[in-house]
Protein backbone atom coordinates (compact mmCIF):
# COMPACT_ATOMS: atom_id res chain seq x y z
CA UNK A 1 0.00 0.00 0.00
CA UNK A 2 1.53 3.15 -0.96
CA UNK A 3 1.89 5.71 1.91
CA UNK A 4 -0.03 8.80 2.44
CA UNK A 5 1.57 12.29 0.93
CA UNK A 6 0.70 15.14 3.46
CA UNK A 7 0.57 18.50 2.56
CA UNK A 8 1.19 21.18 5.86
CA UNK A 9 0.62 25.03 4.75
CA UNK A 10 0.06 27.95 5.61
CA UNK A 11 0.64 31.46 6.02
CA UNK A 12 3.78 33.22 5.91
CA UNK A 13 4.82 33.68 9.87
CA UNK A 14 2.25 31.25 11.18
CA UNK A 15 4.81 28.73 12.65
CA UNK A 16 4.52 25.93 10.34
CA UNK A 17 8.09 25.54 11.01
CA UNK A 18 8.29 25.27 15.00
CA UNK A 19 5.12 23.22 14.92
CA UNK A 20 6.41 20.84 12.39
CA UNK A 21 9.85 20.85 14.66
CA UNK A 22 7.90 20.07 17.47
CA UNK A 23 6.18 17.41 15.20
CA UNK A 24 9.09 15.47 14.24
CA UNK A 25 11.09 15.76 17.88
CA UNK A 26 8.48 13.59 19.39
CA UNK A 27 9.09 9.93 18.45
CA UNK A 28 6.83 7.69 17.34
CA UNK A 29 5.51 9.70 14.16
CA UNK A 30 5.40 7.28 11.94
CA UNK A 31 6.03 9.73 8.74
CA UNK A 32 9.01 11.08 6.65
CA UNK A 33 10.30 14.74 6.55
CA UNK A 34 10.87 15.73 2.77
CA UNK A 35 13.90 18.41 3.14
CA UNK A 36 13.31 21.27 0.48
CA UNK A 37 15.38 22.32 -2.01
CA UNK A 38 15.92 26.63 -1.86
CA UNK A 39 17.93 29.01 -2.91
CA UNK A 40 18.18 31.07 -0.09
CA UNK A 41 21.04 31.33 2.08
CA UNK A 42 21.19 28.93 5.07
CA UNK A 43 20.21 30.84 8.39
CA UNK A 44 22.31 30.69 11.56
CA UNK A 45 21.95 26.88 12.93
CA UNK A 46 20.64 25.60 9.98
CA UNK A 47 22.50 22.65 8.28
CA UNK A 48 22.79 21.43 4.80
CA UNK A 49 20.64 18.60 3.72
CA UNK A 50 18.82 18.38 7.16
CA UNK A 51 16.60 22.04 7.52
CA UNK A 52 17.10 22.25 3.18
CA UNK A 53 19.07 21.48 0.74
CA UNK A 54 20.91 24.82 -0.15
CA UNK A 55 21.19 24.80 -4.02
CA UNK A 56 22.28 27.20 -6.93
CA UNK A 57 19.17 29.35 -8.67
CA UNK A 58 21.06 27.23 -11.80
CA UNK A 59 21.06 24.31 -9.83
CA UNK A 60 17.39 24.82 -9.16
CA UNK A 61 16.16 26.00 -12.82
CA UNK A 62 17.89 22.42 -13.90
CA UNK A 63 15.40 20.41 -11.68
CA UNK A 64 12.78 22.42 -13.29
CA UNK A 65 13.53 22.17 -16.84
CA UNK A 66 14.22 17.86 -15.71
CA UNK A 67 11.08 17.75 -14.27
CA UNK A 68 12.41 17.08 -10.94
CA UNK A 69 10.23 19.04 -8.51
CA UNK A 70 7.20 17.78 -7.24
CA UNK A 71 6.45 21.71 -7.38
CA UNK A 72 7.64 24.84 -6.44
CA UNK A 73 7.36 28.41 -6.04
CA UNK A 74 8.74 31.72 -5.68
CA UNK A 75 8.64 33.22 -2.62
CA UNK A 76 10.37 36.26 -1.67
CA UNK A 77 12.89 36.54 -3.87
CA UNK A 78 14.23 32.91 -3.51
CA UNK A 79 13.13 29.45 -5.15
CA UNK A 80 11.44 26.65 -2.58
CA UNK A 81 10.91 23.23 -4.04
CA UNK A 82 9.71 20.01 -3.08
CA UNK A 83 12.48 17.30 -4.74
CA UNK A 84 10.16 14.63 -6.85
CA UNK A 85 12.43 11.76 -6.58
CA UNK A 86 12.77 11.28 -2.38
CA UNK A 87 9.21 11.61 -2.36
CA UNK A 88 8.05 9.20 -5.46
CA UNK A 89 10.50 6.32 -3.36
CA UNK A 90 9.26 7.25 0.03
CA UNK A 91 5.37 6.78 -0.99
CA UNK A 92 6.31 3.73 -2.84
CA UNK A 93 7.81 2.10 0.01
CA UNK A 94 4.45 2.39 1.84
CA UNK A 95 5.74 5.13 4.53
CA UNK A 96 4.00 8.84 4.67
CA UNK A 97 5.90 11.57 3.42
CA UNK A 98 4.97 14.62 5.18
CA UNK A 99 5.39 18.22 3.08
CA UNK A 100 5.76 21.75 5.20
CA UNK A 101 5.82 24.21 2.01
CA UNK A 102 4.10 27.92 1.41
CA UNK A 103 0.28 27.96 -0.08
CA UNK A 104 1.24 28.23 -4.35
CA UNK A 105 2.95 24.70 -3.89
CA UNK A 106 0.26 23.33 -1.84
CA UNK A 107 -1.75 24.12 -5.12
CA UNK A 108 0.38 22.84 -7.76
CA UNK A 109 0.49 19.29 -5.38
CA UNK A 110 -3.68 19.59 -4.86
CA UNK A 111 -3.60 19.61 -8.92
CA UNK A 112 -1.12 16.79 -8.85
CA UNK A 113 -2.22 14.27 -5.79
CA UNK A 114 -5.92 15.48 -5.47
CA UNK A 115 -5.77 12.01 -2.48
CA UNK A 116 -3.13 13.73 -0.72
CA UNK A 117 -4.04 15.21 3.13
CA UNK A 118 -4.16 18.68 3.18
CA UNK A 119 -4.03 20.16 6.06
CA UNK A 120 -3.84 24.41 6.81
CA UNK A 121 -2.34 26.02 10.31
CA UNK A 122 -3.96 29.08 10.83
CA UNK A 123 -2.90 31.77 13.01
CA UNK A 124 -4.98 33.41 15.93
CA UNK A 125 -5.72 36.46 14.51
CA UNK A 126 -3.75 38.57 12.20
CA UNK A 127 -2.33 41.01 14.98
CA UNK A 128 -0.30 38.25 16.57
CA UNK A 129 1.17 37.27 13.45
CA UNK A 130 2.32 40.51 12.96
CA UNK A 131 3.96 40.44 15.78
CA UNK A 132 5.46 37.01 15.68
CA UNK A 133 7.00 37.97 12.37
CA UNK A 134 8.53 41.66 13.94
CA UNK A 135 9.65 39.35 17.29
CA UNK A 136 11.61 36.82 15.37
CA UNK A 137 13.63 39.88 13.93
CA UNK A 138 15.31 38.65 10.92
CA UNK A 139 13.61 40.70 8.02
CA UNK A 140 13.47 44.39 7.11
CA UNK A 141 10.38 46.55 7.48
CA UNK A 142 9.38 46.12 3.69
CA UNK A 143 10.05 42.35 3.92
CA UNK A 144 7.37 42.04 6.98
CA UNK A 145 4.98 43.89 4.90
CA UNK A 146 5.08 42.20 1.92
CA UNK A 147 4.70 39.13 3.93
CA UNK A 148 1.59 40.37 5.69
CA UNK A 149 0.13 41.23 2.66
CA UNK A 150 0.73 37.56 1.04
CA UNK A 151 -0.53 36.40 4.69
CA UNK A 152 -4.21 38.37 3.70
CA UNK A 153 -3.99 36.30 0.78
CA UNK A 154 -2.88 33.34 1.45
CA UNK A 155 -6.34 32.75 4.39
CA UNK A 156 -8.36 33.52 1.32
CA UNK A 157 -7.15 30.14 -0.09
CA UNK A 158 -8.04 28.01 3.27
CA UNK A 159 -10.80 26.25 1.27
CA UNK A 160 -8.33 24.02 -0.67
CA UNK A 161 -7.67 22.17 2.21
CA UNK A 162 -9.24 19.03 4.26
CA UNK A 163 -8.48 19.81 7.72
CA UNK A 164 -7.56 23.95 9.26
CA UNK A 165 -5.45 23.48 12.97
CA UNK A 166 -5.33 26.69 14.86
CA UNK A 167 -1.89 27.38 15.81
CA UNK A 168 -2.59 28.74 19.45
CA UNK A 169 -0.34 26.71 21.28
CA UNK A 170 2.30 24.82 19.48
CA UNK A 171 1.97 21.51 21.83
CA UNK A 172 -1.52 21.52 20.68
CA UNK A 173 -1.54 22.81 17.10
CA UNK A 174 1.02 19.54 16.89
CA UNK A 175 -0.94 17.46 18.65
CA UNK A 176 -4.02 18.02 16.47
CA UNK A 177 -1.83 17.47 12.84
CA UNK A 178 -0.66 14.24 14.42
CA UNK A 179 -4.29 12.86 15.72
CA UNK A 180 -5.32 14.15 11.51
CA UNK A 181 -2.73 11.96 9.81
CA UNK A 182 -3.34 8.45 12.20
CA UNK A 183 -7.42 9.25 11.54
CA UNK A 184 -6.57 9.46 7.98
CA UNK A 185 -5.61 5.96 7.87
CA UNK A 186 -8.83 4.73 8.79
CA UNK A 187 -10.85 6.87 6.16
CA UNK A 188 -13.03 4.16 5.16
CA UNK A 189 -11.80 4.33 0.61
CA UNK A 190 -8.15 3.95 2.47
CA UNK A 191 -9.04 1.07 3.95
CA UNK A 192 -11.19 -0.37 1.17
CA UNK A 193 -8.03 0.06 -1.01
CA UNK A 194 -5.86 -1.85 1.06
CA UNK A 195 -8.25 -4.74 1.45
CA UNK A 196 -8.65 -4.95 -2.67
CA UNK A 197 -5.04 -4.79 -3.38
CA UNK A 198 -4.50 -7.35 -0.84
CA UNK A 199 -7.25 -9.49 -2.29
CA UNK A 200 -5.68 -9.08 -5.35
CA UNK A 201 -2.04 -10.17 -4.37
CA UNK A 202 -3.68 -13.51 -3.61
P1 LIG B 1 11.77 30.14 5.22
O1 LIG B 1 12.64 30.98 4.31
O2 LIG B 1 11.19 30.94 6.35
O3 LIG B 1 12.47 28.89 5.68
O4 LIG B 1 10.55 29.63 4.35
C1 LIG B 1 9.72 30.51 3.67
C2 LIG B 1 8.47 29.80 3.22
O5 LIG B 1 8.76 28.80 2.24
C3 LIG B 1 7.74 29.08 4.35
O6 LIG B 1 6.37 29.41 4.25
C4 LIG B 1 7.98 27.62 4.07
O7 LIG B 1 6.91 26.80 4.52
C5 LIG B 1 8.03 27.63 2.55
N1 LIG B 1 8.69 26.44 1.99
C6 LIG B 1 9.67 25.69 2.51
N2 LIG B 1 9.97 24.69 1.68
C7 LIG B 1 9.15 24.79 0.61
C8 LIG B 1 8.96 24.01 -0.59
O8 LIG B 1 9.61 23.01 -0.83
N3 LIG B 1 8.01 24.45 -1.46
C9 LIG B 1 7.26 25.55 -1.24
N4 LIG B 1 6.35 25.86 -2.15
N5 LIG B 1 7.40 26.29 -0.12
C10 LIG B 1 8.33 25.91 0.79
Amino acid sequence: MRGLLIVFSGPSGVGKGTVRKEIFDTPNHEFEYSVSATTRSPREGEVDGVDYHFISKEEFEQMIEKGEMLEYAEYVGNYYGTPLKYVNETLDSGKDVFLEIEVKGAEQVKEKAPDGVFIFLTPPDLTELRKRITDRGTDAEDVINERMKTAREEIDMMALYDYAVVNDEIKLASDRVKNIIKSEHFRVDRVMKSYVENLLEK
